[in-house]
Parts: C-alpha cells; sequence; structure tokens
C-alpha cells in the first residue's frame, strides 16, 4: 500500500528518471556539462584564492609577530618585556591551574628527583634571566611524542621525547623553555584567541613567543639557529607532530617558525657580540 506522500515522492521523482532513459534532446547534457565546467573552473579559481589568501594570512601573522620587534635594541626589548611580565601567581590560583594537565598520568609522571635536577640545572639560567626561577616548577613526562605545553608562570610540562629529539643541545632547550616561558606575556591575549575561536591570532601570538625566545637565546650567548634545528626535528618526528606545524590550527607552519627566529636573529644579531654566540654541539 502506498500513502499519498509516498506516492507524491515518486510522482516527484519520476520524471528525472524519465529524462536519463529517453536520451533525446529535451536531457540537458550540454549544459550539465557546461555547468560542471564552470564549477570546476570557480573550484580551481577559489583555490586559487584560497591559496593568495592563506599566504597573505601568513605574511600578516609573521609581521604582526615581529612587529614589536623592528628599530628596536635587545635592551629596549628586554625592559618592554619586563614591563609585560606578569606578577606571579599566587599558591590559591597554582593549584587550580595545575589540578589538571593534559598528557599527564599517575604512571608517566617522572619521579626521578636527580633526573629532574639535572633538567633544572640546565634551564637554570633561562629561568632566571626571565626571573622566573623557584616560581616555574618542571614536570617531565614519558611520552613517545615530543610534547611540550605550559601553564603560564605556573608550570612548564616536558615529554621525554622531547629530550631524546634534542639530546644535549642546551641551547635548544633553552630556546623551547624560552619559547613556553614567553607565553606568559601573551596569555590573556592567547585565552581570548582561543575563546573567539581565532586561529590565526593563535598562531600570530605562537610566533611572537618565538620572537622573545630568539631575544633570550641572543642575551644569553646562545645561537638560535641551534632553536631552529630542534624545532625542525620535532616537526618532522611523527605523521601527528607533521599534521601539528602544518599550519593549518592552533600552531603556525614550521617553515613560518623558523623565519621568524631568523628575522629576529638578523635584526639583533649585528647588536649581539659574535663571540659571545656559543656553537654548542647539534
Ligand atoms: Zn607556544
Amino acid at each position: 500500500m502506498i500513502f499519498a506522500s509516498d506516492a507524491l515522492m515518486v510522482a516527484i521523482l519520476r520524471p528525472a528518471v524519465g529524462f536519463i532513459n529517453n536520451g533525446t534532446a529535451t536531457c540537458p547534457v550540454p549544459e550539465v556539462r557546461l555547468l560542471s565546467n564552470a564549477l570546476v573552473l570557480l573550484m580551481v579559481l577559489s583555490f586559487g584564492v584560497s591559496a593568495v589568501f592563506a599566504q597573505d594570512q601568513k605574511e600578516i601573522e609573521i609581521s604582526r609577530a615581529e612587529s614589536g620587534f623592528t628599530g628596536k635594541s635587545l635592551a629596549e626589548i628586554n625592559l618592554a618585556l619586563a614591563r609585560m611580565r606578569p606578577e606571579p601567581v599566587s599558591q590559591s590560583d597554582r593549584v587550580i591551574l595545575t589540578s589538571s594537565l593534559p598528557f599527564l598520568t599517575d604512571r608517566n609522571r617522572v619521579e626521578d628527583t636527580r633526573q629532574l635536577a639535572l633538567l633544572y640545572a640546565r634551564i637554570e639560567k633561562t629561568l632566571r634571566f626571565c626571573q622566573r626561577y623557584g616560581v616555574v616548577d618542571l614536570i617531565l613526562f614519558r611520552h613517545p611524542e615530543p610534547i611540550v605545553y605550559s601553564r603560564a608562570g605556573v608550570v612548564l610540562a616536558i615529554s621525554t621525547e622531547v629530550l631524546k629529539i634534542i639530546g644535549n643541545d642546551d641551547a635548544a632547550l633553552a630556546g623551547i623553555v624560552a619559547h613556553e616561558l614567553a607565553h606568559e606575556y601573551v596569555a590573556l591575549q592567547m585565552l581570548s584567541a582561543i575563546r573567539s575561536g581565532n586561529l590565526s591570532g593563535i598562531r600570530e601570538l605562537e610566533l611572537f613567543c618565538d620572537a622573545v625566545a630568539v631575544v633570550v637565546l641572543l642575551d644569553l650567548g646562545l645561537d638560535p639557529a641551534n632553536y631552529s634545528r630542534a624545532l625542525k626535528r620535532i616537526a618532522r618526528h611523527s605523521k601527528a607532530a607533521t599534521v601539528l606545524n602544518d599550519g593549518s590550527s592552533t600552531h603556525p607552519a614550521i617553515e613560518l617558525r623558523l623565519q621568524v627566529i631568523s628575522d629576529i636573529s638578523n635584526i639583533f644579531k649585528s647588536q649581539t657580540p659574535v663571540a659571545r654566540l656559543r656553537k654548542l654541539p647539534r
């Protein structure tokens, strides 16, 4: 039994079937082909437009991230950063901010105090330079992916895979730590960008943190090229890392990060005695 509404549906569908079976001039084949060609052309055009747009977007992100660093001395930049540095977080806020940390479980946290002390000693200079020695805690956790994250001004978490990748390259480690510490300067902007889903804004802030990392490295007499090499290795470590660093989401494309590191290095290297730049083992 066919209900009226079903019959209506069949009636609506039938003419189309009839057209196809018919094969006469009433079948709008040329128009369909024309239309599909136009669609393909439109798609190609829109891909072109979006590629140009993406390129513009990348340039905007880079120039906005670098804008505060041009025409100033290293000393002026350091002064500006010191003014941006917030007061250390209160103990009660620390508890809230560290109550749940991603990737961290009861079983994967490294508790070996000697290993942690050695690692803290490796990043001590960077922490001191950024006024965060004894303020920012360090967490080391076992994980097969290279992961670094922070709760700005409170805790810095590094996966064992990161240490495996960078080996004894202290300059690379300093760069990674300085990047994370820089998040504190733009924590509110980051929160607002995350809340509004502004991916471009998030990427721009990430690039800003890379620019700050370069400044810190140069201040410490370390070569930012070591940081670049480590980022490259981390970004190509696995399929997941490659996807994360392809620039389509919250992380800037690795190429953009390397460009910012190179640009900021070039701006300030001339102000840094070359003799101070220590080449560390790769
Ligand atoms: Zn970051």
